[in-house]
């Protein structure tokens, strides 16, 4: 049976997310950002917590792990790399790792940059990935811990997925991202298309995710770092792409 998930706003704008078995009841939380949205998430599905998947430490991410654990003794799954930073965590997990929750399987891809030990889960027969801070609709995290060069890396690995991946990421974004992005590539029209959907789904109080892995590519400027026009349109024409991609990530950060 094909997995179910629920989505729903945590603190200011972080997304809450959970992914649900029907054949076993199992249900896991993607981060914990904050106990109380989760509960009434599972309160309204009538789902029972078992698991906890984190995409890496930070606080927005986490705070909620303590007394969701004490309150449901789910397990709580967590970045190798992180473990030490991570509250009451009972398996650490690397790339490649597979990890069950009920019959759903997911893949652990590494993904760092934003920190150096984040993670993705991607659960390949259902079409979907859990993707943290790494990438937004039309952005990506700030690369806080790691060097551009290995944010790059950790979106092709992204990337490379297929194209009718359902991604889910940390945050609500999307228009910023999307008025950012206009000014690397004005002419996109994927990316004009993209902005005309999402100011739709956010009139109508709808989230902007889940996207596909294959319309991120189309309108995505952190994804599109080496192709020849959009570093052209930025000056750095035959520049290496972890160049564009830095200088692209920087234009960002002072947007
Ligand atoms: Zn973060």
């Amino acid at each position: 049976m094909p997995a179910e998930t629920r989505l729903f706003l945590c603190r200011s704008d972080n997304y809450g997310v959970l992914l649900h078995d029907p054949e076993s009841g199992a249900t896991a939380s993607i981060d914990a950002p904050e106990a109380a949205p989760i509960e009434a998430a599972l309160r309204a599905t009538g789902w029972n917590l078992t698991d906890i998947l984190v995409t890496h430490h930070h606080a927005d991410h986490t705070d909620g792990i303590l007394e969701l654990k004490e309150k449901y003794k789910c397990r709580v799954v967590a970045p190798a790399a992180e473990a030490e930073k991570i509250p009451a965590v009972d398996l650490t997990v690397r790339e490649g790792d597979k990890v069950k929750v009920g019959t759903l399987s997911t893949n652990v891809i590494e993904t760092p940059g934003h920190t150096l030990g984040h993670i993705a889960y991607w659960f390949h027969a259902d079409s979907v990935a859990f993707v943290g801070d790494t990438l937004f609709s039309i952005g990506c995290g700030r690369v806080i811990e790691g060097t551009p060069g290995m944010m790059w890396r950790s979106l092709t690995k992204l990337r490379d997925l297929p194209n009718d991946t359902r991604i889910y990421c940390g945050h609500e974004y999307t228009a910023a991202n999307i008025k950012f992005a206009r000014t690397i590539e004005p002419d996109n029209a994927a990316l004009v298309a993209r902005e005309t959907q999402a100011q739709q789904q956010i009139a109508q109080g709808k989230p902007t995710i889940p996207v596909t892995i294959g319309d991120e590519k189309l309108a995505n400027p952190f994804l599109r770092a080496d192709l020849p026009e959009v570093a052209a349109g930025i000056g750095m024409a035959g520049k290496q792409a972890a160049q564009v991609f830095a200088e692209i990530r920087a234009r960002k950060n002072k947007f």
